[in-house]
């Protein structure tokens, strides 16, 4: 046993082994998965480089659809400790205050989350912490070959290594790019505690295209104040070089609306900027191999798909592929490719690629069919302002003329 931060994560040195379903890459999706399937008294090896998931910037708010996709999966135990619950998130829009949200939203830092998860697994699901340096695949077997020389061999070989290229350059799986430097984010926390902003969390949108934001949300990770800011810019921009000197007058300028709330955006410790392109697989489709979550596409973080992404592939492949393809000898290409074409795979990923093309179009695109569109979406977002001021007016008690 390793020790991670006074606990312990199952994790073993490299040895050979003969399980059902070898995964490689400890992230959100591979740890689910090998959650679920441990649970379910599958043989699992799960492996990574690291024992510890670095703190990096990733997904760090999850709604209460991504939530119950956890629970289903006998992961809710594991997941609650780590998220910070919120509701009544105040929506700002066209320099005023919108609406208040009563959805439930949850908080968390993503390297935290997976290590947490990590810990949760069964005893009999250790962390295998190594480094791939060959793998070979087949309709009957697969091989992968540690830097160490331990030999793990499989009936299924899970690929979910995130943006890793090296074990899926290995297998021939191609990453092809659809949108380079799509979008950019930026996480940084501010200096005032959950307590002392005006509201539980907010979402700001700006008022102008020019600036290329999507959206600003703050909300609370335990007694901290996170933002992440969505746009679309590069990270070679001056205006991205601006933003990492001064990121208090960058969004005071851009956000004034919600400024007091926020503290004046006084930033406390990094700002973290991460580019993000859009990427989809091609040549993945081969006898005793699956890609899943960030392994197999990426979207964009604004509107926020990732993690329903690679819940999906956790889901469908746990409650029904994986269960069935072992029942059978062999796991020839016929089998895989049903996984890829799942009709509910194939609707979440689509559904999160056009989503993340869209939000960048509707933020950003000059051309009249776009301005017309923002045009409509605004008017019918300013008669809803109006609409709720007059109601409130009504509601008020006549003036007494005693
Ligand atoms: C800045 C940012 C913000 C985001 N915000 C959101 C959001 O708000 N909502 C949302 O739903 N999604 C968001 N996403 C997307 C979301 O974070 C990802 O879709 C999700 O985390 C993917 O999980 P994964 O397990 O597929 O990959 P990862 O979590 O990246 O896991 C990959 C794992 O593979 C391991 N690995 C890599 N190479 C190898 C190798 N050769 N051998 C063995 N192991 C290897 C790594 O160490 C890592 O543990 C965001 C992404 C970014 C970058």
């Amino acid at each position: 046993m390793n020790t991670v931060q006074g606990q312990e994560t199952p994790a073993v040195q490299a040895g050979s082994a003969q399980v059902d379903v070898a995964i490689v890459g400890a992230g959100l999706a591979g740890t689910s998965l090998a959650a679920v399937l441990g649970k379910a008294g599958r043989k699992v090896a799960l492996i990574d480089p690291h024992l510890v998931h670095h703190d990096e910037f990733r997904a760090e708010k999850i709604g209460m659809k991504q939530m119950q996709a956890f629970e289903k999966l006998g992961l809710g135990p594991a997941i609650r400790p780590l998220v910070t619950p919120v509701t009544g998130t105040h929506v700002f829009r066209l320099g005023q205050f919108f609406e208040r949200e009563r959805k439930w939203e949850f908080g968390f830092s993503y390297g935290a989350l997976v290590n947490g998860m990590r810990q949760a697994l069964p005893a009999e699901v250790p962390l295998t912490v190594g480094k791939v340096a060959e793998v070979s695949t087949g309709p009957d077997r697969q091989r992968l070959v540690l830097a160490d020389g331990a030999v793990i061999e499989s009936r299924l070989l899970v690929v979910a290594t995130g943006n890793g290229e090296t074990v899926r350059r290995a297998i021939g799986m191609e990453r092809i790019e659809e949108s380079k430097a799509h979008s950019m984010s930026i996480g940084f926390d501010l200096a005032i505690t959950p307590r002392e902003c005006a509201y539980p969390a907010i979402i700001c949108y700006p008022r102008r295209p020019a600036d290329r934001v999507a959206y600003l949300s703050v909300f609370p990770i335990g007694n901290r104040m996170r933002a992440n800011l969505f746009l679309y810019r590069t990270v070679a921009e001056e205006w991205t070089r601006a933003f990492r000197e001064n990121p208090q007058a960058v969004l005071c300028e851009i956000m004034p609306e919600v400024a007091p709330q926020c503290g004046n955006f006084g930033v406390v410790g990094p700002v973290e900027v991460r580019q993000v392109s859009l990427t989809t697989t091609r040549a993945h489709r081969r006898a005793g191999v699956v890609a899943i979550g960030d392994a197999f596409w990426t979207t964009c973080p604004t509107p926020g798909v990732g993690i329903n992404r690679a819940m999906t592939d956790v889901d469908r492949l746990a409650s029904t592929y994986i269960p069935a393809w072992l029942e059978t000898p062999g796991m020839d290409v016929d089998k895989i490719c049903a996984f890829y074409d799942d009709a509910v795979k194939v609707t979440t990923d689509q559904a999160g690629m056009r989503s993340s093309i869209y939000a960048k179009r509707i933020t950003t695109e000059t051309g009249l069919e776009w301005r017309l569109r923002r045009l409509r979406n605004n008017t019918a977002r300013q008669l809803m302002i109006l609409g709720r001021r007059i109601s409130r007016r009504a509601e008020l008690p006549a003036p007494s003329t005693a």
